[in-house]
């Protein structure tokens, strides 16, 4: 399907830059192996920028297709730890008991909404899954499911809205912020945080772009998309991998928003995975392995993979420690997920691919043969920017 409009600024003046022919959909490990008779299903990737105000997205897709995009082999965010840590630097700026007594409505939450933190508030979550009406009297007071944009909420309340990670997911996200801005109160807040598409293309390209991302944002796209809804910038709490964002709702028109150009950025990214791919296909390691392993088996390894056709060929296990999806396949391949403790014992494979250099020092002894740090070739193919050539 094509793009009819921008999803931030609504400017027909979109334009197609490039396709991926077919991704899964999947990003975790399935219970059948790819094949005849159990095909995963895969669809294209459109990748779009706006002209008029640089936004980088993906195609429109069927309500049907984007309900699949959360069945089976979605990994949803469930790391108290990593919680813990983004209520902290919200409350490092924001001050502490900033919440306290407060009306917050967390959007998108899920199983672990972000209101669990923060008992003392009056907290409502919002979220299209039913099994959400379970945490009323657990971790919140309130929930309201359904689609957010139609969602029957109080208007003018809340004091805070929040939306961790959710904002890149909706097919429109403009229809969720001008939501927001019905719902909060005069001078209210919305704490937003997405992955920052111009750091993932720097730092892990293979993890730029996938169906569930529909919007891949910036400071700038993020900026405009509240401006839209009359929000202003208060502070960015986060502006690293991810963009952590306080956006406060003003009486006056919010301040222009200088546009980018979503092409350049999407060449960028072209650039760094046609760079990452020129040092693996040029590197001793893959001229002599022809049989290799790949470490961790979630949305990494299904992307490097898809992205890396030539590499998937040579792939002939993944190993992870979670249990949950050893037994099963990588989506999109018939590649098998073992345990950890197989790698003493994978004496078949020749090279073991890591994408950090964290895990690479941590179970690479564990394997009798060669092993390589993705992420490091990566570094390399930096060094040389316009490697890459159309
Ligand atoms: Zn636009």
């Amino acid at each position: 399907m094509s793009l009819s409009a921008c999803r931030v600024c609504e400017s027909a003046n979109v334009r197609l830059h490039s396709s991926f022919e077919q991704v899964p959909i999947h990003m975790w490990p399935l219970a059948r192996p790819d094949g005849a008779s159990h095909p995963h299903r895969q669809e294209p990737i459109d990748l779009y920028a706006c002209l008029a105000c640089g936004h980088t997205q993906l195609q429109e897709m069927s309500e049907s297709l984007v309900a699949e995009l959360y069945g089976e082999g979605f990994p949803y965010e469930d790391d108290r730890a990593l919680k813990l840590n983004r209520l902290g630097k919200i409350t490092g700026v924001l001050g502490d008991g900033f919440f306290r007594g407060k009306k917050v409505l967390d959007v998108g939450g899920g199983n672990n909404p972000f209101t669990g933190l923060i008992p003392d508030s009056e907290r409502w979550i919002a979220d299209i899954d039913e099994s959400a009406r379970k945490l009323v009297g657990v971790s919140a007071d309130h929930a309201v499911i359904g689609d957010f944009g139609r969602a029957d909420l109080p208007k003018h309340y809340f004091d805070v809205v929040t939306g961790f990670h959710v904002m890149e997911h909706f097919r429109w996200p403009l229809e969720a912020v001008r939501k927001m801005s019905e719902v909060v109160a005069p001078g209210g807040r919305v704490i937003i945080e997405v992955p920052h598409f111009s750091r993932v293309i720097e730092e892990k390209p293979w993890y730029g772009v996938f169906h569930q991302h529909q919007s891949m944002f910036t400071e700038s796209s993020l900026s405009r998309l509240f401006s839209e809804g009359g929000f202003e910038i208060e502070k960015w709490i986060r502006n690293d991998e991810v963009l952590l964002a306080v956006y406060r709702k003003s009486e006056a028109k919010p301040a222009a928003i200088a546009p980018v150009n979503g092409m350049a950025i999407l060449d960028r990214f072209r650039d760094r995975l046609r760079g990452l791919e020129s040092q693996l296909k040029n590197s001793a390691f893959y001229r002599s392995s022809d049989r290799l392993g790949i470490y961790g088996a979630g949305g990494t390894t299904m992307l490097i993979l898809a992205h890396f056709p030539f590499l998937r060929e040579r792939v002939k296990r993944a190993f992870d420690r979670e249990t949950q999806k050893q037994g099963k396949f990588i989506p999109g391949s018939a590649i098998s997920v073992a345990a950890p403790e197989e790698l003493g014992r994978a004496t078949d494979l020749q090279g073991m691919v890591f994408v950090s250099e964290n895990l690479r020092q941590a179970m690479g002894p564990s394997f009798p043969g060669e092993s390589i740090n993705l992420a490091s070739m990566l570094d390399a193919a930096s060094d040389q920017p316009n490697f890459a050539t159309v």
